[in-house]
């Protein structure tokens, strides 16, 4: 199986990205991020504190995670209920990222992922994909921008959405999660060793799926001559 790995910080256009790769070389866009976002959802919906470790873990065994496409567009069931847009508020990715550096929550979710990686073509995106999850992709890439880039797509998304927030509570949201993102003891969200930069503050989604896809073919091609 092809396995690409795009890892980086929010808002960098992760998933715009993979799901664009996915489309073109006709592989299976995983989301990661929807995932540790479900079990953040079922965490607040469940009134349970998220800073609560012992309470987390214990809400584990009563959570059943179903990955689905539907479409082609990948749908996460918590307990037979979709979550839909509710895991994509600031509320829940703050909830998330705090749960997420539980270590019991990590291996609840990687078999999940080690096995749709196993069994097809995929892009998936996160924070520990080239790390943790894929070690063994055959390309892995870390894509960047700059905090104030970063901050201005995230705002613009979730005013999309009718997300009521300002740009500075993006921004700061923002720079909170990724500092607990990158500093947590489990899987860190840094780059692979392996992995290749790619910094699109400059870039348009045109330029920036152009640069990948040259980052893929060439990757590729090294391994596989003439797959794409
Ligand atoms: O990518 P997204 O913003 O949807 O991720 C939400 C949160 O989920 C991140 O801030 C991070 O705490 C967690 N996450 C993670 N590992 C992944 C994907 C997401 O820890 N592979």
């Amino acid at each position: 199986m092809i396995n690409i790995a795009i890892d980086g910080p929010s808002g960098s256009g992760k998933s715009t990205l993979a799901k664009e790769i996915a489309k073109r070389l006709g592989y299976i866009y995983v989301d990661t991020g929807a995932l540790y976002r479900s079990i953040g959802l079922y965490i607040k919906e469940h009134q349970i504190d998220p800073k609560q470790k012992e309470a987390v873990i214990a809400a584990l065994p009563n959570i059943h995670l179903e990955l689905t496409y539907e479409e082609g567009k990948q749908t996460v069931y918590v307990n037979g209920v979709n979550v839909g847009d509710r895991i994509r508020t600031p509320e829940i990715a703050e909830i998330t990222s705090t749960v997420a550096s539980i270590p019991e929550i990590r291996s609840f979710l990687l078999s999940l992922q080690k096995d749709m990686a196993a069994r097809h073509d995929v892009v998936m995106d996160g924070r520990d994909i080239g790390t943790v999850i894929l070690p063994d992709a055959q390309v892995k890439i870390y894509l960047s921008a700059s905090a104030e880039n970063r901050a201005e797509r995230r705002y613009k998304e979730l005013r999309a959405k009718g997300i009521e927030i300002t740009r500075e509570e993006v921004k700061a949201d923002l720079i909170k999660r990724d500092h607990a993102d990158e500093t947590r003891e489990t899987a860190p969200a840094v780059a692979a060793k392996d992995a290749i930069p790619l910094d699109n503050s400059a870039l348009n989604l045109e330029q920036t799926f152009e640069a990948a896809m040259e980052i893929i073919r060439k990757k590729l091609n090294e391994i596989l001559p003439n797959r794409i």
